[in-house]
Parts: structure tokens; sequence; C-alpha cells
């Protein structure tokens, strides 16, 4: 049985509405140990001839048989598969990857050998036996016409296969070198079929066993022309070899599965060597490539970041402050709860405890306090009696007028982060003395004020009574002579310095009539205040008023600390006042009051339990729909938000995009000798997808880099959102995904193309 065996073999090349014919009829069969000179005109069909027996050319006509095997029905894996196993190609122009070393050339062709030292052993054996031994680690572009054609030979004989098919091998080289060439060809492929299209026959005239002339694509005529004793030993040695490699295929087919699963853990590992060679191989393209790509993943963050927040196309609007487990009661009849009742239904609800005065509870992000040296106010929520544990700057709260501040990490410039430095700070007139400072990372969290249970109830009463109810004082006074003096400030101002029962006015001219007269005068301070009741019998409020009369010997001339922070006049008065005030008027007219269960669940079924008992009781994640004029508004901001999202993330993917198809277009025709070689083309692809995944990884790390910068420094945290572990795992994974699909494109297009256009289309540019 014959090697290769060619039967009435024809191919036809259609393009353009133009035909031409490649080969026709072609009868030819083939033997080990064979060197057949083609030759003929130009255009008479050798290099189909050849491209045919490579397989990079399909043929219409015929049948191709190797080793007694058709070949008419192969498909492009089956041709793939041929290729590896039988076909050694060397070209006119050489063919080699450029970019690689010759070393990595003759590698290529060798990664069949699991082992990769083995590998390096058997290619530097290879390129001794061709002459280059001395030129290891030289790029292919640096190498002359002679020595690019010596590593093509080695790489030829790398793969030991039983053909090699040379197409003009010495076409480009000059007479002395092609003669070189020819013979180390001969001496090398002594046991194998080697098959040379030439022009020049004389040149393998001395070589030469057969030779085949071709005219119009048909065979003109075929001689053999010596007939050596060792190649007919040789032939025998190739059935033997052949009928072994049958049995071999026979016992394969016990275990096919584990078989499989072994070739494509190979293919990965082969690929993934592939992979890094690329990368390395064109070093400013791939430094160029990782560039792009970690200015589109670090933008990705950014954009992510500072618009993350923003989008939030189904935010809820909570009726009220959202705690878990929180349940908003009031009665139905309107009726105003006493602390006892809220107490009794607190028990008889199973609720794990109550708060009376609620209202500071759902204030949150309308207080901005401010700090003078931070440029924007920061929004707090007030809660009371958590503990939040370690890492605390200085303490937890224990007066009333104590604050534990739990803040993200941006305002640590300004608080301090090893003891606390902003002493008090101003809740609209109250002023609270810091006591302590947490930090937190996450700033889509809201920034805390926690309190004692006591400090939140005395500030709550402070906050209602001059915020909610703005008390004013009218002060008369009756001079010595009888005569009497009026005036009134439109502000009261809780003090923590002065003494219970205390009144402090600031007064430029009461201040002065004081002195004036030597404290000889007898003062009436009138504090008022006007609250409303409403009436849920006859649906009306009416306008009450409170009133306190302070007495000369009640009032202190001594400024309290707060008096420095207020401009103009007003009266100051202690705190116990205010309480006393603010309780007897929440206690008359606060219809509302909180019970917290420990979830929201919980707080669901005891709503619906208080419901059915005839009271109000809201659970606190019920929501509402905003008005259709904000809803509108929101959407509007949210879907501009995305869109400039969007618009980051198409950007990204056009940069990857054009990097990966330059990429690609650099490598196409080493893709293409690739496959011209034989390597799988899964091999091949793993090892495309291996260096676009390396060219990520320096993408990631810089990601970490951002991610850590923000992190650490606390005033970037300010200006970045912060993203939370998974949104940096879809960033990781939106990359990853978005480079592979990419890819898969590129490599798509690449692989549609035949593996003779690509090598042609690549060394053209
Ligand atoms: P040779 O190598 O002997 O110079 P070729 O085998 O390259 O000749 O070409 C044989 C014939 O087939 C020529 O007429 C040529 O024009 C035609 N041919 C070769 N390749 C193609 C192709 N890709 N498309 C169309 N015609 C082709
Ligand atoms: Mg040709």
């Amino acid at each position: 049985m014959a090697l290769l065996e060619l039967k009435d073999i024809g191919k036809i090349y259609v393009s353009e509405g133009n035909v031409a014919v490649g080969i026709r009829g072609v009868n030819l069969s083939f033997e080990k140990g064979e060197f057949v000179a083609v030759t003929g005109k130009s255009g008479s069909g050798k290099s189909t001839l050849l491209n045919v027996i490579s397989g990079m050319d399909s043929y219409e006509e015929g049948e191709m048989l190797i080793c007694g095997q058709p070949t008419s029905h192969y498909l492009q894996p089956e041709w793939e598969q041929y290729r590896q196993e039988y076909i050694s190609f060397i070209f006119q122009d050489y063919n080699i990857i450029e970019s690689f070393t010759v070393l990595q050339n003759v590698e290529l062709a060798l990664l069949h050998i699991e082992d990769k030292r083995e590998r390096r052993k058997r290619a530097l054996e290879l390129l001794n036996r061709v002459g280059l031994g001395d030129r290891i680690k030289q790029k292919g572009s640096k190498l002359s016409g002679g020595q690019k054609q010596r590593t093509v030979i080695a790489r030829a004989l790398a793969k030991d296969s039983p053909i090699i098919l040379a197409d003009e091998p010495t076409g480009n080289l000059d007479s002395k070198t092609s003669e070189e060439i020819i013979e180390l060809l001969r001496e090398v492929s002594k046991d194998k079929l080697l098959i040379v299209v030439t022009h020049n026959f004389e040149q393998v005239e001395h070589f030469a066993t057969r030779h085949v002339r071709i005219y119009d694509g048909a065979v003109e005529s075929d001689h053999r022309i010596a007939t050596t004793a060792s190649a007919q030993t040789e032939n025998a040695d190739a059935n033997t070899e052949s009928g072994e490699s049958a049995e071999q295929s026979e016992s394969g087919q016990i275990s096919e599965r584990a078989k499989k699963r072994k070739a494509r853990i190979a293919a990965f590992k082969k690929g993934f060597s592939l992979g890094g060679t690329l990368f390395a191989a064109k070093p400013k393209l791939s430094v160029f490539i990782c560039v792009l790509l970690i200015i589109g993943t670090v933008a990705i963050f950014a954009v992510t970041s500072v618009c993350g927040d923003s989008i939030n196309l189904f935010e809820k609007n909570y009726m009220f402050e959202h705690i878990e487990g929180r349940v908003v009661i009031a009665s139905n009849s309107g009726k105003v709860f006493s602390e006892d009742d809220v107490k009794t239904i607190s028990e008889d609800y199973g609720a794990n405890s109550y708060l009376m005065y609620d209202l500071l509870l759902d204030y949150g992000m309308s207080n901005y306090v401010y700090v003078s040296e931070a440029e924007n106010g920061l929004p707090f929520k007030f809660s009371y009696g958590e503990h939040l544990g370690k890492n605390i700057v200085g303490r937890e709260p224990e007066a009333n007028n104590e604050v534990l501040l739990y803040l993200p990490i941006s305002w640590q410039p300004y608080f301090g982060k090893k003891e606390v430095k902003i002493k008090s700070i101003q809740l609209q007139d109250i002023t609270l003395s810091v006591c302590g400072v947490k930090y937190f990372y996450d700033n889509t969290k809201d920034a805390k004020m926690i309190f004692t249970k006591d400090g939140f109830r005395a500030v709550t009463c402070l906050y209602y009574l001059s915020q909610r109810l703005s008390p004013n004082i009218s002060v008369s006074v009756i001079l010595p002579d009888g005569s009497q003096f009026s005036t009134s400030t439109g502000t009261v101002i809780p003090s923590f310095d002065l003494k219970d029962g205390e009144l402090y006015i600031k007064d430029d001219m009461l201040e002065s009539i004081i002195k004036r007269y030597d404290n000889d005068i007898s003062i009436h301070a009138n504090l008022m205040v006007y609250y409303k009741n409403y009436d849920y019998g006859t649906q009306q409020s009416t306008e009450k008023l409170y009133s306190k009369i302070f007495l000369n010997d009640e009032i202190t001339f001594e400024p309290p600390q707060e008096a420095d922070n207020v401009f103009g006049s007003a009266a100051f008065v202690s705190v116990s006042t205010f309480y006393e005030i603010a309780e007897e008027i929440l206690a008359k007219s606060y219809r509302q009051a909180s019970l917290f269960y420990s979830s929201d669940k919980a707080a669901h079924a005891a709503a619906a339990k208080l419901q059915s008992a005839g009271y109000i009781a809201v659970p606190s994640d019920t929501t509402f729909e905003p008005d259709a004029y904000e809803k509108i508004l929101s959407t509007v901001l949210n879907v501009v938000m995305l869109l400039i999202w969007l618009i980051a993330i198409v950007f990204l993917a056009f940069v990857v995009n054009l990097c990966t198809s330059r990429s690609m277009a650099a490598f196409k025709s080493d893709m293409g000798i690739m496959r011209s070689m034989g390597i799988p083309a899964a091999v091949v692809r793993i090892g495309i997808y291996a260096r676009m995944f390396l060219s990520l990884l320096p993408a990631y790390a810089f990601l970490l880099a951002a991610a850590l910068t923000v992190f650490l420094t606390p005033l970037l945290n300010g200006f970045f959102t912060f993203l939370h572990a998974w949104q940096y795992a879809l960033i990781i994974v939106g990359m990853l995904l978005l480079t592979l699909r990419v890819t898969r494109k590129q490599i798509g297009k690449l692989f549609r193309e035949n593996v003779k256009k690509s090598i042609k289309g690549g060394s053209a540019e």
C-alpha cells in the first residue's frame, strides 16, 4: 500500500466569476523514502498540487488516499488532524514566525511533547542538526534567508511527519545556499517522502529519486531517476509502521472518553504555554494592549464608583426611617399616648422595646452637621443606645449632651484618627459634645449620631422645641423711676451651661440698662410657646400657648458658653427647663410612638395584630409613591446616570475590540503558519485566549491598586462611592467576558479564512 495516492485529482479555482484550473486528472502514488522533484512552468499547478497534498486546499474531483484511507469526506477538523500527523510544509518565503526566536519556532512544532524540558532538548538537537545551534535566541526577523529556511527545516523535522512538502524552498536563496539547503533536506529526510517543487531541476538532480513534470495542471511525465537500496528498505519499514498505528487506534477505543479528556487538558496546557510565548513575542504590542485595558478597567471602576450610587431606578420611598423591626403606632381615635399606654402596648404585643417620642428618628436626612474644615455638611441619622464595639476613637456617650459619631472614613482628617479633634458640634442651636468617633468605609451608608437613651430623649425635646415650636421670650423691665422698658427675642436656646431654671438674656439694650441702674430694677420675662393641638373629634387644630415666667432671682448675668455662637439677641434657658416645657407639650400633642421587634417580619405580624385591635400601626419598611413630578425628575436623573455609565462600558468594549482586532491582524500570518504546521486549531485558539487573558491581568492588578488607593485614602473615599465586593466581582467578570467575546469574534474571523489565505494575507503586510 502506498503512503500517499492521488486518483484522478482535480482542483478548480473559482474567484470573482473566473474559473481557473489548478490541477486536473492527477494520478500519482508516493512511497516513503522518495525524493520527488516537481517541475513545470509558472502557473502550471505545482503549488496547487502541494496545497492539495498538504490539505491546505480542498480538491473537488477524485480521491486522495493516505495509508490507503480516503480523504474526500474530510472536514476542517479532520484536515487539521491530517496535517498534524502527516505533513510538514516548507514554503518559498520561509513562513517562520518572525517575532519568535529560532528556538521558539522549533519548539512550536514540538508541542506534542508534553514535558517542557524534553521539548527543549529535542529542539536543540534539531537545531544543531540543521547547523543553527548558535542562533537559538535570535528572533526570526533577524535571520538571513538561508537561516530562515534551516529553521523551517528543523521545524519540519521536529514534527517527525512522514511527508515533507517544499514549495520552491530555494526560490529566494542564492545558488550556494540553495545547494546546501537541498542537501540538508535530502540528508534529514532519507526515511520520509520528500516532494520538492522547483523551477531549477539541476539543483536537485543529484538527490532526486523521481521527477514529475506538470503541464497545464496535468502530469506530463513521471520518471524514476534512481532507486536506492535504502529507500526500499524504508518502504518496508513504512508498511510495518502503518500496521502498528492501526493496531494502536483499535486498543485506544477502550477508554475513549478518558483519552478525550486527557487530550483536552493537554490542549489547554499547550494553549497556555503558546499564549505566554505569543504575549512575550510582541512585547510592544502586548504592552500597548495592557495599557489600553488598564485605562479601560480603571475608567469603568471610576465611572461605576462615581455614578454608582446615583443609579437607583428602583429606589424605595419609605414613609418612615426604615429601621429593621420598627413599627410606628398611633391611636385610631387621635388620642395622645401616655408613657404607660405605650409601655402596656409594647408588653401586650411582644415588642423588644419602645420609643415614646420618635420624631428624631425620621429627621435624619434633613440634619446637616457642618464642620468648618469640611466643605460639605454631612447628613446624620440619629440613634441611641447602640454599641459600636471596638475601634472607637474616644469612648461611648455617658452624659445627655454627649454623642458618639459614626462617620464615613472620609471625615477622618477632620475628626481625628487617634483622638477626637473636634470636641463639640452644633445641631442647629444645640451644642453637643463629641465623646467618641468611629469610622466606616462603606460611604453608601449614612452617618449616625448616637446618644445615650436619656440623651436621645433630651435632644429630641430640645430639638423639637427649638426647631418645631420656636419659643420666644418677651422681657419687661420696671426701672426705679417706675417707667418701663420692653424687649423681646426671637430665639430661645437651651444651654448645658446654665443651672436648672436659670435664664440668660443676650440683648445689648437690656445690658446697658442693667449696667446703668446697677441691678436696681425688676425684670419680668415671659417665655412663650405656641403649639397646635389637633382634635380628631372636630377635626380641627387649635393653637395653644404655653407660658413660663422668669423673675429677677432666676436671671443670670453670666453668659453661657453657647452665647458665643449666637449673633444678635437671644435668650438662653437651662436644658432642664427646655425638657420640662417640651415634655409637657409633647405629652399633650405627640400622638405617635415606635415599637421595636427583632425583624421586619415580626414587625409586620405585630402591625397586623395591632391594626385589627384598632390601632394605626405602620411597619417602617412601608413605601409610598412619590408625586409624579418628583418621580419623573428622579427617573430622568437615573436614566442620565445610567447612560453615562453605559457609554463608558460601550467605549471600553470599543477599545477592547479595537486592540484585539489590531493584535489579531498582527498575528494573522502567524496563526496561518501555525495551522499550516498542523498545530490543532483548538490549541491556537486557547493560545490566543490565554494571551488576551494575560493582557488582562495587569488591568486587574490596577483595579486592585485603584480600589486600595480609594480605600486607604480617607479623602478619596469621600469622592468615590464605595464599591462592594460583588461590584468588583462584576467588573472583573464583565471585563473577562467582554474580552473573551471580542476575542472570540476576532478568532472567528481569522479561522473562517483558509490557511493558505491567512498566511498570504499576513506576509503581504
Ligand atoms: P504554480 O505554482 O505552478 O506556479 P499554481 O498552482 O500557483 O501554479 O497555479 C495554478 C493555476 O491555478 C494558475 O492558473 C493560477 O492562476 C490558479 N490559481 C492558483 N491559486 C489560485 C487561487 N487562490 N485562486 C484562483 N486561482 C488560483
Ligand atoms: Mg507556485
